[in-house]
């Protein structure tokens, strides 16, 4: 057993049922104006997170976007510091489909580079700006081990009305990529009953089924494969979309708006009644390190 601050397994806790990330970005730029600064907002909301895991002694993994961490530097290497596994979830938050081969290498270099000089730590995992890797753009996976991570997170395996692709395998498998390295693919917890699938591990869904309901889904996940759990800081704040007023189409404030009041509490629920761990540990447990 290693400890809590950089080792490859759990601590002295039993196998984690899933794992807790979250891709750290901030509001108004990710989801409205990719040109926006990167307001403190994140801080503050990175915080409200950290107050939910450490009442319930819950370390996480935070897929930090590369502006981000070139804003709030302190902020990334204070996660690491309290036991927090750092990956990266891009860099201008421009969505990966919609790049050529040339501009997408350049957005995963930076990616990587920029979270890595903030963290200190070697950063190998790889979440996708809103899981932009789909059917169309697998190709993408190629430039990702060109650029040295091993680890990805980014294809949602079904299909939605903005991302994912139909028929994915839900559980992580390898790839092999190009250049003849292999690329562990990890997608995020989709429950699997007969025909339906349902994207039970974050997003739209996560922030309006009953909770009782998400603590069912997720518990069979984890039964039978490795099941990730991802959210954002913004979810954690319920009043922010407010402070944009007129700035953002009232459709979208409404949109994004939805399951927000009753979010913190669904997920203090969850870490009551299920066991949280980092990414890598819950990969480890599975024999996947
Ligand atoms: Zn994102």
């Amino acid at each position: 057993m290693t400890s809590a601050s950089g080792g490859s397994s759990a601590p002295g806790r039993l196998r984690p049922l899933a794992a807790f990330t979250v891709d750290v970005e901030d509001w108004y730029q990710s989801c409205v104006d990719f040109d926006a600064p990167i307001s403190e907002r994140v801080v503050r909301n990175v915080d409200r997170i950290l107050a939910v895991l450490d009442d319930f002694g819950v370390k996480g993994t935070f897929f930090v976007q590369g502006r981000v961490a070139e804003s709030f530097p302190k902020l990334v290497r204070s996660l690491v510091e309290e036991g927090h596994e750092i990956q990266a979830h891009g860099y201008s938050h421009r969505p990966l489909y919609a790049m050529n081969r040339q501009e997408l290498r350049e957005e995963l270099k930076r990616s990587h580079d920029t979270v890595e000089d903030a963290a200190a730590v070697p950063i190998t995992a790889f979440r996708a700006q809103d899981f932009s890797i789909t059917s169309d753009t697998l190709w993408a996976l190629d430039v990702l081990a060109e650029v040295g991570f091993t680890v990805d997170s980014s294809i949602f395996p079904m299909r939605t009305r903005r991302y994912g692709i139909r028929g994915w395998p839900l559980g992580p498998h390898y790839v092999d990529a190009a250049n003849g390295a292999r690329l562990l693919e990890v997608p995020v917890a989709v429950w699997a009953h007969g025909r339906w699938r349902l994207p039970v591990g974050g997003g739209g869904y996560f922030r309006i089924a009953p909770a009782k309901f998400l603590e069912r889904a997720l518990s069979s996940v984890a039964r039978h494969r490795p099941a990730v759990v991802y959210c954002h800081p913004y979810e954690f704040n319920a009043t922010e979309l407010q402070e944009y007023g007129d700035r953002i189409p009232a459709k979208l404030r409404l949109s994004q708006g939805l399951g927000r009041r009753s979010f913190v509490e669904r997920v203090r629920h969850l870490l009551g009644v299920l066991e949280f761990g980092r990414f890598d540990w819950l990969l480890g447990e599975w024999g996947y390190a």
